[in-house]
């Protein structure tokens, strides 16, 4: 159970002052019949609770688990350099949860600003570690949309080993497949700069568009439009971590 004020405080809706002038003001209500509640201190049960807030559904979350569907022209910087920051497509409170000033979900791994496809974000830190750290070899599957047509001496040496200028030991593709002429399929288990267009690049052709299409067992949604988010389902997280 937990006070009304502290829930949304939790959820990233602003200082506990905000949270509770919030409820008090009625600006919030409780459960799918959105029953009005205007005590800050109300004592609630947290475990699927609904709740509204200036009339936007929410569905209280300890943890925030998220996927992203990216476009390009988004950095995964909050302090971005050229591009918006793909924060910038997630509503505030998602951007302050926890309260402190480093708070919010952060995105898993990055993507460069013209790649488009699956991203996640997170405020779990160990998640976050466990998905990206490469110990654990998550496979990331991405599309590559290729200037050259391929052909199978460069998807051989992809699933072989190349070697990139940052590091003597080769890097491998765990797939590689040419969907189509122009079209390659790779999946990595490793996450190092712009690895897809180096070990493209590597191979004599070049990357004009990237997308990612799975990380491990999940796959975007193809129902999310690019710009668009989803919390991930119970299932969904069980089966990443
Ligand atoms: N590899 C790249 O080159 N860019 C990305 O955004 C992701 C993987």
């Amino acid at each position: 159970m937990m006070q009304l004020q502290d829930i949304l405080f939790s959820q990233g809706f602003g200082t506990r002052r905000i949270c509770c002038g919030l409820v008090q003001q009625g600006f919030v209500a409780v459960g799918e019949a959105k029953e009005a509640c205007t005590d800050p201190l109300a004592l609630l049960p947290t475990e699927d609770l609904v709740f509204w807030v200036q009339g936007v559904r929410w569905v209280y979350q300890e943890r925030a688990y998220l996927m992203l569907h990216k476009p390009s022209g988004f950095e995964c910087s909050q302090k971005p350099g050229t591009y918006p920051s793909v924060y910038t497509l997630l509503p505030g409170p998602l951007r302050q949860r926890g309260g402190s000033a480093a708070a919010g979900v952060q995105a898993v791994g990055r993507l460069d600003q013209d790649t488009t496809g699956l991203l996640l974000l997170s405020d779990d830190g160990k998640f976050i570690h466990r998905m990206t750290s490469p110990r654990h070899h998550v496979p990331k599957v991405y599309e590559a949309q290729v200037k050259h047509p391929l052909d199978d001496r460069m998807t051989t040496r992809l699933l072989e080993g190349v070697v990139l200028d940052d590091d003597p030991k080769p890097v491998r593709a765990q797939a590689c497949t040419a969907v189509s002429e122009h079209l390659l399929r790779m999946t990595l288990t490793e996450g190092k700069y712009h690895q897809v267009k180096r070990m493209i690049a590597a191979v004599g052709n070049r990357v004009e568009a990237l997308h990612r299409s799975a990380i491990g067992p999940l796959a975007l949604s193809d129902s999310l439009p690019e710009g668009q988010w989803r919390w991930l389902t119970r299932n969904e997280i069980e089966t990443l971590t």
